[in-house]
């Protein structure tokens, strides 16, 4: 039987050629890859998660979403729990984006505590990077508009881990000051 540690892995490396030739749309233009594990590594080292069905689910949770992963490789590969979660963070690409942003509110209080970790550590990563590095042709208006929704998915996640809501909480604040 697989350790945890090599579960994880595992999913890191797996993640990484599925957004090998993706990048983040700011400035920059990292490679996707550092988002997935900007986000798992809050988990762990903000948040203080230590199951690695999470950590795996927190790097893995943007596969389905925008690389052509389905949910049945990542059963097969990483198990019924994982696959649920990132099924949780899963936005349904069918749907206009303003009705998607409207049902990641709405769905925040009602997703698993495992979905609920992994969705913050996606906010506090994205409004991290709002913050210090937004995307290409982003008025400082849109920016907080963007920072304004991440608020209000994260109302619905309160009660998960009080750590990873205080930074969330430390870079909105940031956001709102500079985006003003
Ligand atoms: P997008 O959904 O197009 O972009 C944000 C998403 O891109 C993030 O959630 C993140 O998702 C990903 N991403 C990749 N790189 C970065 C980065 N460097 N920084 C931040 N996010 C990054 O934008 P919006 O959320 O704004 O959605 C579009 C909405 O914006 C529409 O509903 C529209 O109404 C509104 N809009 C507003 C305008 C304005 O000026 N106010 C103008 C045009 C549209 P992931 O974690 O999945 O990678
Ligand atoms: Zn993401």
């Amino acid at each position: 039987m697989k350790t945890d540690i090599a579960k994880f892995i595992e999913a890191a490396s797996f993640a990484a050629k599925k957004h090998r030739d993706q990048r983040r749309k700011g400035n920059d233009a990292e490679p996707y890859i550092n988002h997935p594990l900007e986000v798992a590594s809050l988990l762990a080292n903000v948040g203080g998660i230590a199951d690695c069905d999470v950590l795996a689910a927190a790097v893995l949770h943007d596969t389905i979403e925008d690389t052509e992963t389905t949910a049945e490789e990542i059963r097969g590969k990483f198990g019924e729990r994982v696959c649920g979660m990132v099924l949780e963070v899963t936005d349904d690409k069918s749907l206009p984006k303003a009705e998607r942003k409207q049902k990641q509110v709405e769905h925040a209080p009602h997703l698993s505590g495992g979905a609920k970790l992994v969705k913050l550590g996606d906010k506090i990563s994205n409004v991290r990077d709002v913050l210090e590095n937004p995307p290409d042709g982003w008025s400082p208006e849109r920016c907080r508009e963007y920072v304004e929704w991440g608020a209000r998915v994260v109302a619905g996640l309160r009660g998960a881990n009080a750590e990873l809501e205080k930074r969330f909480d430390e870079l909105a604040e940031k956001a709102r000051r500079k985006f003003q």
